[in-house]
């Protein structure tokens, strides 16, 4: 069984229907890139996975359980899941240890000696753990987006969402960011995540699925859909991007 299901989601803002037909799969070790115009709804898509957005038609199924079902808890749903933005978002007053262990500590209820030690695993694996102590503000935007996949990473979730992790950054910090994304593939951490960098999905990716008014218009190994594209606005699309 697929770890995580889309089946028919919609998602409408007022009359403006975002998401049409949504049909998408992920198996466990996956890494799905989104892409897609500006608009087209990524975002979205990844915000109703993470139930920070209802839909209005359509089933997910997450870890076997339909997560669209009005009565799941969904804080419990989102516990399981990582979720990172563009913004890294990190608590300022808080040290880059205490960002990560925050949600050990208060949501999952690990005592504070064991998210300590979890949490320098966790900054080792990113390559951060010499900057346990400082303060977010002292680091480059690339560690501090390190420090935030750390952070999602350290509760074990099931699925990680990324939506576009590295767009706010300097272009020379997006490699160390991107590089980070495609050992936590190798290490089997289930990603999906929407991006630009088509680099990035040529090389990590598994599975590219092109958005497009609303529904999944072609999806397929990278080689099929950046190299070889069946569909008209697929070419469209990535023709505009070169
Ligand atoms: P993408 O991430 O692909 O750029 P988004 O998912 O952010 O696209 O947005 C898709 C569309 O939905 C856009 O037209 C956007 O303006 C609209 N939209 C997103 N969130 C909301 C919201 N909370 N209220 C109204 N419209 C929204
Ligand atoms: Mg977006």
């Amino acid at each position: 069984m697929a770890l995580l299901e889309m089946t028919g989601v919609r998602k409408a803002f007022g009359s403006h229907v975002v998401l049409r037909a949504v049909d998408l799969e992920i198996e466990p070790g996956q890494c799905v890139v989104l892409i897609g115009a500006s608009g087209s709804g990524k975002s979205t898509l990844l915000r109703c996975v993470n139930l920070l957005e209802t839909v209005d038609d359509g089933v997910i199924t997450f870890e076997g359980r339909d997560i669209t079902d009005p009565r799941m808890d969904a804080d419990a749903v989102r516990s399981r899941m990582g979720l990172v933005f563009q913004s890294y978002n990190l608590f300022p007053h808080l040290s880059v240890l205490g960002n990560v262990t925050l949600a050990l500590r208060k949501v999952h209820g690990v005592a504070a000696g064991e998210a300590e030690e979890r949490g320098l695993a966790m900054l080792a694996r990113v390559g951060l753990e010499s900057k346990a102590a400082a303060r977010p503000d002292d680091l480059s935007g690339g560690q501090q987006q390190r420090v935030a996949i750390a952070r999602a990473l350290v509760t074990g979730p099931g699925l990680m969402l990324l939506d576009e992790v590295t767009s706010a950054l300097d272009p020379e910090l997006v490699g160390e960011v991107l590089d980070l994304l495609g050992e936590l593939k190798d290490d089997g951490v289930t990603m999906l995540l929407n991006t630009h960098e088509m680099g990035f999905a040529r090389d990590v990716a598994d599975t590219v699925c092109f958005l497009h008014d609303g529904v999944i218009h072609e999806s397929g190994t990278p080689a099929q859909v950046l190299d070889d594209p069946s569909q008209e606005r697929t070419r469209a699309f990535l023709s505009r991007l070169r």
